[in-house]
C-alpha cells in the first residue's frame, strides 16, 4: 500500500480516505450489500480485479492472494472499506458488491423529519 502511494499511480485511490476515519475490515453495510449472484459469501473468491487494476504490489501473482490482507494498511486505506460509492464499483467492475437503495421518504414523512425536535407549527 505504501508503495502504491509513493509510486503515485493510484489515481487518488489511497488518498481518498480522511486521516481521521478509523480503520475498517469491511465496507459499511448501511451503504452496500453482497450481490445475490455472488457465490463466495464474504470472501472475494479468486477475484483480483481491483487489486490488478491498481497494480497492487502486495498481490501474490501466483496464488492470487493478498499478502497484506487484514494488515494495518489494508484496513486503514481503501481495501478494507471498499466500496463506498458506486463509481468505485463501476471503475473496478466489482461483481461482489451492490449499493443499497437510497431510502425513499413520502412527502409528509420527509416534512416531519425535516422539522427540528420540539418544533411546533
Ligand atoms: S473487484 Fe470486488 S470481488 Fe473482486 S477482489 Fe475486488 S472487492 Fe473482491
Amino acid at each position: 500500500m505504501v508503495a502504491l502511494i509513493l509510486r503515485g499511480d493510484n489515481n487518488g485511490f489511497m488518498f481518498s480516505v480522511p486521516l481521521t476515519i478509523p480503520p475498517a475490515k469491511a465496507p459499511d453495510k448501511a451503504i452496500v450489500h453482497i450481490a445475490p449472484s455472488w457465490e463466495h459469501g464474504a470472501s472475494c473468491g479468486s477475484c483480483t480485479r481491483c487489486c490488478k487494476e491498481i497494480g497492487c504490489p502486495v498481490l501474490d501473482q501466483e496464488s492470487g492472494l493478498c499478502r497484506g490482507y487484514d494488515s494495518f494498511f489494508w484496513r486503514y486505506f481503501n481495501c478494507g472499506r471498499f466500496p463506498t460509492i458506486q463509481p468505485e464499483i463501476d471503475y473496478y467492475g466489482c461483481p461482489k458488491w451492490l449499493m443499497n437503495p437510497e431510502p425513499v421518504f413520502a412527502p409528509a414523512q420527509a416534512a416531519t423529519e425535516a422539522q427540528p425536535a420540539g418544533a411546533t407549527e
